[in-house]
């Protein structure tokens, strides 16, 4: 088991919902964790505080990560601040949901640029440094959609099945290097993302999902500090946590 002490994270989109358990997580583990964000300066504040209360050591950092200067300056600021990077988790993401005759071509490039192209953007400038930790990690937040498809969401599940595929080759490319690179794929899951779904169409999720419920932030950020603490022999996989709603 890896201990997280003195390790260093970056959680992309880590000021609200997933990112926010994921980050407080890692926090509670002993991480110290920068908390990016691009919109939410009063939440990932709110955040930072949080975690210095419960006695953790984070810091937030604005960057627009589908912008790959900006993602460079997140990973620079984090040398800058804590000195070295161990964990990047590449969380940030956005829906643009229509169906495709509705989609519009700035719906597609969005949500490639903001949840695909994002995690090119962030790895490229953090591999430097987690070749340099003796337990580097990346772990992409993809999607049920992925995996399974899903109605009005030709983009995003293009993105985030690309995350899947990038996540076994470059798991392929760093394998003898110690740095594992896996995907978690969160089926539907109680944040902002999910509350905007039409409170029918939610009902109508719920009746599907074999547990009979949404998923918790705090369950997927339990497989991240899984992943990061016991998985130094797991790479290239996807880590389902979906209430059994896909197998
Ligand atoms: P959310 O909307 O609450 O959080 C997304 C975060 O990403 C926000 O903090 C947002 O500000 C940030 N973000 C958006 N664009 C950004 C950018 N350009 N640069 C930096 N940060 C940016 O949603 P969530 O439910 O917490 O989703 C987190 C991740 O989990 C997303 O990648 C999402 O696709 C994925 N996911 C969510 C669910 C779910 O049911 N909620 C299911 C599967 C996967």
């Amino acid at each position: 088991m890896t201990d997280l002490t003195n390790k260093v994270a970056i959680v992309t989109g880590g000021a609200r919902g997933i990112g926010a358990a994921i980050s407080k997580e890692l926090a509670s583990h002993g991480a110290r964790v920068v908390v990016n964000y691009n919109s939410s300066k009063g939440p990932s504040e709110k955040l930072i505080m949080e975690i210095a209360e419960m006695g953790g050591d984070a810091y937030a950092v604005q960057a627009d990560v589908s912008k790959s200067e900006e993602a460079q300056k997140l990973v620079n600021e984090t040398i800058n601040h804590f000195g070295r990077l161990d964990i990047v988790v590449n969380n940030a993401g956005i829906t643009r949901d229509r169906t495709f005759k509705k989609l519009k071509e700035e719906d597609w490039k969005n949500v490639i640029d903001v949840n695909l192209n994002s995690v090119y953007n962030t790895t490229a400038a953090a591999l430097p440094y987690l070749l340099e930790s003796d337990s580097g990690r990346i772990i992409n937040i993809s999607s049920i959609i992925g995996q399974a498809g899903g109605f009005g969401q030709t983009n995003y599940s293009a993105a985030k099945a690309g995350m899947i595929g990038y996540t076994k080759s470059l798991a392929l490319e760093l394998a003898k290097s110690g740095v594992t690179v896996n995907a978690i794929c969160p089926g539907f899951i109680d944040t902002a993302m999910v509350q905007e779904i039409p409170e029918n169409i939610r009902e109508q999720i719920v009746a599907k999902i074999p547990v009979r419920r949404f998923g918790q932030a705090e369950e997927i950020a339990r497989g991240v500090i899984f992943l990061c603490k016991d998985g130094e022999y797991i790479t290239g996989q996807q880590l389902n946590i979906n209430g059994g709603l896909y197998m």
